[in-house]
């Protein structure tokens, strides 16, 4: 079935894959990909530029291999949100969160569980590095139940339980407490939890970060990409006992990580406030747009991130994304019928999609 050509030797378990894409469409108002839609200040691009200036001068040097500097700017970070104390042995960054998850599943190996809907990229890595990759469905309401997850990872054996908190793409959020007792029922098995906490800074809960010291199998990964308007510069990172750090360290390429990202995250982590400043005007803007979509008798689900869930629309998920991508709107089709995901973008975008969606309903 596959337009491959016989010469290539490609992997037969990969031949019947797609690459992994959004939609990356050239239109006014790009609501797809959870980005934080506000761009840097000019003050802010004008103290990365000096900072990068400086790296500038080592380029024909390899960078620092285990980015110290950059690991214990981030523990830093972390443990000023959370009133944690953790230093750079507890810290590993890479290229995105999605590099991190990557090395993850280059480290550890065994029975991997899901519970999807979630982000799609947990599945897809583990069949790129040949894993198997065991699902369970979330209950009518997308919630996970914990009853049946106690069968589902009981008798499993070693590997990785993946959980998203702020959850994509459907928005809620998991208490520590359902999260600390996935990590007792998975530290029976010997296997890690893998807390992807993508959306964390617009949470109302706890990040797992606060588990981490009592449970040594919580592994909590992080991004610059979405609160931290940084995505294009690619940095994520993890938070987990020095034992998986040091794992880390087993998969990682040499010099996975350049000094340019190095320096400009370095930069912006102490500029943290200026790049957090805009996360409780895009909360203020999601509750707006969740009584938008109400008023227009569609159902947002309740989101604990920068983007909403919706159903209630009577057009199919595919006919209603491509229409609004005709009058200049990008969201998401995420692939569960009859659901559409929105971002939320500044006050005009919002208003925008709004109103291009109000013709059609
Ligand atoms: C966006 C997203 C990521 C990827 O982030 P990068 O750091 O940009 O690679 C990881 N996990 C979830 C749940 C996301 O939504």
């Amino acid at each position: 079935m596959s337009n491959w050509p016989d010469w290539l030797p490609l992997r037969k378990d990969l031949e019947s894959m797609s690459p992994y894409g959004a939609p990356q469409i050239d239109v006014p108002v790009r609501l797809n990909t959870n980005e934080n839609p506000y761009s840097l200040s000019n003050e802010v691009q004008a103290r990365l530029i000096d900072a990068l200036s400086s790296a500038l001068q080592n380029l024909n040097r390899y960078p620092d291999r285990d980015a110290l500097e950059l690991r214990s700017s981030l523990a830093g970070f972390i443990n000023q949100q959370h009133g944690a104390s953790f230093d750079f042995s507890h810290i590993w960054a890479a290229n995105g969160s999605n590099e991190i998850l990557q090395s993850l599943m280059l480290a550890f190996d065994g029975d991997y569980i899901g519970f999807e809907p979630s982000y799609s990229m947990h599945p897809l890595i583990a069949k790129t590095l040949g894993r198997s990759w065991r699902s369970f469905p979330r209950t009518s309401h997308f919630k996970i139940d914990l009853t049946a997850i106690t069968s589902q990872i009981e008798g499993s054996g070693p590997g990785l339980v993946f959980v998203t908190t702020p959850n994509n793409p459907t928005g809620d959020s998991l208490s520590l407490d359902v999260i600390e007792k996935i990590a007792a029922l998975a530290a029976r098995e010997r296997k890690l939890v893998v807390v992807d906490e993508a959306y964390a800074e617009f949470s109302s809960q706890d990040s797992a970060v606060c588990l981490v010291k009592k449970c040594n199998n919580i592994v909590v990964v992080r991004t610059m990409s979405k609160a931290f308007a940084f995505a294009g510069v690619r940095l994520g990172y993890l938070v987990a006992h020095p034992s998986v750090v040091e794992s880390m360290s087993l998969v990682r390429l040499p010099y996975h990580l350049s000094a340019l990202t190095q320096a400009a995250s370095i930069a912006a982590l102490g500029m943290q406030s200026e790049f957090l400043s805009h996360i409780e005007e895009i909360k203020a803007e999601r509750e707006l747009v969740r009584v938008g979509l109400e008023e227009m008798g569609l159902v947002p689900l309740h989101s604990d991130a920068n983007f909403i869930l919706f159903t209630g629309f009577s057009k199919s998920a595919e006919a209603l994304w491509s229409g609004l991508v005709d009058k200049g709107v990008l969201i998401r089709d995420v692939g569960i019928p009859g659901y559409l995901r929105v971002t939320i973008g500044t006050r005009a975008e919002n208003q925008q999609f709004l109103s291009a969606l109000r013709e059609f309903l």
